[in-house]
């Protein structure tokens, strides 16, 4: 069968979706872009880039714009916050808290006419807290169960 490219560019935004919801790691557009390019090994980074941005606009995907990196896209809608690590950058899903945390409702602040917020936590991720604390951890002889309590 073949297929015409407007079938093409939509199986492409597809399959792309398809894999920012599968990944809980909130990828990167390159991030997501080493993980499509498996499946479609023809894609470019641009198409990916393109692809998100469309998928964002059209309100099937989130994107995660931090103060200090690369934007990061997110393929689950539901209410949810981020955690992200100041020292490795992964970012990770936080549940459970109100969706209304900042409370009231701001139609002025300083001046300036509010359409919303943006809200981001920022800490150590368990990983990174084990390298801190863990100076032993590389001596190449771990012992035998490092994790009994
Ligand atoms: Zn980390
Ligand atoms: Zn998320």
């Amino acid at each position: 069968m073949r297929i015409k490219a407007g079938q093409r560019k939509t199986k492409q935004r597809q399959v792309i979706l398809e894999e920012l919801q599968r990944l809980r790691t909130h990828p990167t557009a390159s991030e997501l872009y080493e993980v499509v390019r498996q499946r479609l090994p023809r894609l470019s980074l641009g198409t990916v880039y393109r692809n998100l941005e469309l998928l964002v606009e059209s309100g099937f995907a989130r994107k995660i714009e931090s103060a200090g990196g690369q934007a990061r896209f997110d393929g689950d809608l539901s209410q949810h916050y981020h955690v992200r690590c100041e020292e490795c950058g992964e970012v990770a899903d936080v549940f459970g808290l109100p969706s209304d945390i900042v409370r009231g409702e701001f139609e002025e602040l300083n001046g300036y006419r509010v359409s919303g917020y943006k809200l981001e936590f920022v800490g150590l991720c368990p990983h990174c807290q084990n390298g801190k604390s863990n100076q032993y951890e590389e001596t190449g002889d771990a012992p035998s169960s490092p994790d009994e309590h």
